[in-house]
C-alpha cells in the first residue's frame, strides 16, 4: 500500500539555515491499508522528517515514496494534488496549526472547498456540521474561534479538518503529546473509532513507546535517521531484540519487568549531523564491539515478523531476554 524505500541519502534542510542534515538514510518500511504503524524515537532521530517526506512537505534527494505502488516523491504540485487530498497530516500542537482568526467552521470548510468536495454553500455547512459531530463536538461549535476550546477540543478540530478532504491515510506527528494523559486517551480512542468507521490508515510519529503500544499494529524504532527495529507491537513489547528498543522500553516506569534487569539509559544522543560510524548506537550500547564501531548493521528478518538491524542480535551476543511482562 505504502512503501518508503531505501537507500535514501536525504540532505534535508531543517531548522538551522544552511545546516544540512542527513535526516533519514536507509529507511525502508511499508504500511498496509487499514493498519496503524508507528515510528518511535528520541527527538532528532528523523521521524518528523519521514512524516514530512511522506506528505510531500520535503522531497527526498534519493529513494522513493510509493503510494499504492506509485512513486510520489518526484511529482509536481499539480500531479500531487489528488494524492494530497488522500494523505493528511495531524500535528502535535493543534493551536499552532489552526488559524486563530478563523471561525472553526471556516477552518474545516477550507479543504472541502479547496478540493471541490461540496456542490453548494449549504452542502459545505452540512458537511462541516457532520464532521464536528463525528469528532465529538457539536455543529454550533463551528461559530466559535480556536481559542475558545480546550487543547483536547482543538485536537478534535484538527482531526475534523484533516478528515474534511476525505483522506485514506493520516500522518499524525505526536498527536497527543501536548495533552493531559486523560485527554490523550480520549483522543486516541476517537482516532481508533474513526479508523474503524472510515477505514483509515495511520502513521503515528511519537517519542513515547508507551503511548503508541496501545494504538499500533506495528512499530518502527528509529535511531539517528535509521530503523533499528520494526516489529508487530506485541512482539516489540514482549520480545524486544534491539538494545536501543530495550533501552526505550526500560524508560517506561510502569512496565512490569518480571524480574528482568532494566538496561540503564547511557549517554547522550549524538549530533545527527555527524552520526557515529558503524552502528550509530554503538557509543551508548552495552553490547558494542569492534565490528559495531565500523560496520553498519542492515535490517534482518528474525523469522517472527520482526526486522532488526544489529550485529549483536545476529551473532547471538545480545542475549534474548524476553520481558513477558504487561504493557501498562
Ligand atoms: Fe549494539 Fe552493536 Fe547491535 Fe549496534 S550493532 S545495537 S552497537 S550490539
Ligand atoms: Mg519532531
Amino acid at each position: 500500500y505504502f512503501d518508503v524505500s531505501a537507500p535514501w541519502l536525504n540532505r534535508v534542510l531543517e531548522g538551522q539555515p544552511k545546516q544540512i542534515l542527513k535526516a533519514v538514510d536507509g529507511i525502508d518500511f511499508e504500511i498496509k491499508a487499514g493498519e496503524t504503524f508507528s515510528l518511535v524515537g528520541e527527538s532528532g532521530c528523523g521521524k518528523s522528517t519521514v512524516a514530512k517526506l511522506i506528505v510531500g512537505l520535503h522531497g527526498p534527494s534519493s529513494g522513493s515514496i510509493e503510494f499504492e505502488g506509485r512513486d510520489i516523491a518526484g511529482l509536481s504540485r499539480t500531479e500531487m494534488a489528488p494524492i494530497r487530498r488522500r494523505l493528511q497530516m495531524i500535528f502535535q500542537d493543534p493551536y499552532a496549526s489552526l488559524n486563530p482568526r478563523w471561525k472553526v467552521r471556516d477552518i474545516i470548510a477550507e479543504p472541502i472547498k479547496a478540493f471541490g468536495l461540496a456542490s453548494s454553500e449549504d452542502a459545505v455547512s452540512d458537511r462541516v456540521g457532520e464532521l464536528l459531530t463525528q469528532v465529538g463536538l457539536s455543529p454550533v461549535d463551528g461559530e466559535k474561534y480556536p481559542h475558545e476550546f480546550s487543547g483536547g477540543q482543538r485536537q478534535r478540530i484538527s482531526i475534523a479538518r484533516a478528515l474534511a478532504s476525505e483522506p485514506d491515510f493520516l500522518v499524525c506527528d505526536e498527536p497527543t503529546s501536548a495533552l493531559d494523559v486523560s485527554v490523550q486517551a480520549q483522543i486516541l480512542n476517537l482516532m481508533r473509532d474513526l479508523q474503524k468507521e472510515l477505514g483509515l490508515t495511520y502513521l503515528f510519529i511519537s517519542h513515547n513507546l508507551a503511548v503508541v503500544c496501545h494504538v499500533s499494529d506495528r512499530v518502527g524504532v528509529m535511531y539517528l535517521g535509521r530503523l533499528a527495529e520494526v516489529a508487530p507491537s506485541e512482539t516489540l513489547f514482549s520480545r524486544p531484540r534491539h538494545p536501543y528498543t530495550r533501552m526505550l522500553l526500560d524508560t517506561i516506569p510502569d512496565l512490569e519487568m518480571s524480574g528482568r534487569e532494566r538496561m540503564p539509559v547511557g549517554g547522550e544522543v549524538p549530533n545527527p549531523i555527524t552520526p557515529p560510524p558503524g552502528c550509530a548506537f554503538h557509543p551508548r550500547c552495552p553490547f558494542a564491539n569492534d565490528r559495531c564501531k565500523t560496520e553498519r548493521p542492515e535490517p534482518r528478518a528474525t523469522g517472527d515478523g520482526a526486522l532488526v538491524a544489529c550485529h549483536g542480535v545476529e551473532e547471538g551476543r545480545v542475549p534474548d531476554d524476553p520481558i513477558m511482562g504487561k504493557v501498562p
